[in-house]
């Protein structure tokens, strides 16, 4: 589905944002890209993304702030606006630790603000929202897929209350409002062009240095670990399919295969051809013991089916640093070099 009006896409800058953005302008949309630019981790990194949809005339970048009052409003209204992808938050369980009232002011306010544009420009046929795992709490490694119809009342991190609140806020806006919204529940994306601060990552630059990795929870975690472009299909597969008014719709989007921390680490040492040191460190506040998708709910309405492997999707991540990242210049190992 296509239409002449562009597309709002917040958290362009972002590792899925931008993903999300790439993909829309691919098949001939018209994005409008809004970001702050954070410095939750590099923004040179931000910038690279954006720098990479530039060079399409159908994308244009919009350098503000969601929570702001009214922009997101203006943006909509002048713009025209009957699709939202809104991502733009303050991402990461450990950091809402350390810095709560960040998540308050993105992930609260910046939700709210979003649903208020929508709800004042009457002219938003789909909002769809990014939500999250962790909404599901802290279940054992083995259980059965989580699935959207099961009560989310125990988030382990304020990360998580944040997340489960922009679900609660916008069934009250699709409630009382009548709009159509779809709430995207994602399990530990990864992948080119992924977030520094997601341990994959971190675990990828440390064992390049030969410097050691602290594995969490002893190393007895499992994640859903679902790959960018599996992850870019779901969204832009529900976006196609928008609810009916007044429906505020709770999908995840996962890979139905959960697999343990350890095996992780195993993939990487292949992919990168060394091994890493590590260092067993007990379970972090905030972190979750498992996670594991049932996706039915989105393979019933859009045939959502992942595609990529861990291994192969490892390898992927794999080449994009060492080329992007390492030979560009840009990693630690030029730092050390
Ligand atoms: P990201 O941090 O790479 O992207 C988020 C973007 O939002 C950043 O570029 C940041 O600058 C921007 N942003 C933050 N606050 C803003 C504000 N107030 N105004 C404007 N822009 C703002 O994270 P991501 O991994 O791309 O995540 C995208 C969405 O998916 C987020 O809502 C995140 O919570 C959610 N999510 C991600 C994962 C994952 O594994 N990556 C898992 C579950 C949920």
């Amino acid at each position: 589905m296509t239409d002449d009006s562009p597309i709002l896409v917040t958290g362009a800058a972002g590792f899925i944002g931008h993903a999300v953005s790439e993909r829309l302008l691919a098949r001939g949309e018209r994005v409008i890209g809004l970001d702050s630019f954070t410095d939750y981790y590099d923004v040179a990194l931000k910038k690279a993304r954006t720098a990479r949809l530039a060079g399409n005339f159908n994308f244009r970048l919009i350098d503000g702030d969601i929570a702001s009052p009214g922009l997101v409003s203006e943006l909509v209204e002048a713009n025209g606006i009957r699709r939202i992808v809104h991502l733009a938050a303050q991402a990461g369980v450990r950091y809402s630790l350390e810095n709560p009232f960040a998540y308050e002011h993105s992930n609260l306010k910046g939700h709210l603000a979003v649903l208020e544009a929508a709800r004042h420009a009457g002219t938003v046929e789909h909002l769809v929202y990014a939500s999250s795992s962790s909404v599901y709490g802290d279940r054992p490694i083995g259980g059965a897929g989580f699935r959207e119809d099961e009560p989310c009342t125990a988030p382990v991190s304020l990360y998580a209350a944040t997340k489960r609140s922009c679900e609660l806020m916008s069934q009250s806006y699709a409630t009382l409002y009548g709009l159509p919204l779809s709430g995207l529940r994602f399990f530990t994306v990864y992948g080119p062009w992924g977030r520094p601060d997601m341990a994959y990552y971190g675990f990828a630059q440390k064992i390049l240095l030969g410097q050691p990795i602290e594995v969490f929870g002893e190393g007895r975690m499992a994640r859903d670990f679902t790959y960018i472009d599996d992850i870019v299909d779901g969204i832009v597969g529900v976006l196609d399919r928008p609810p009916a008014g007044g429906e505020n719709r709770l999908l995840n989007i996962g890979d139905c295969n959960p697999v343990g921390l350890m095996d992780m680490i195993a993939t990487l040492e292949r992919a990168l051809g060394r091994p890493a040191i590590k260092l067993m460190r007990p379970m972090q506040p905030g972190d979750v013991t498992a996670t594991y998708a049932d996706i039915s709910a989105i393979n019933a309405l859009t045939g959502y089916s992942p595609k990529v492997p861990l291994t192969q999707g490892i390898e992927r991540f794999v080449d994009w640093y060492l080329g992007e990242i390492e030979n560009g210049g840009r990693g630690p190992m030029a730092a050390v070099a």
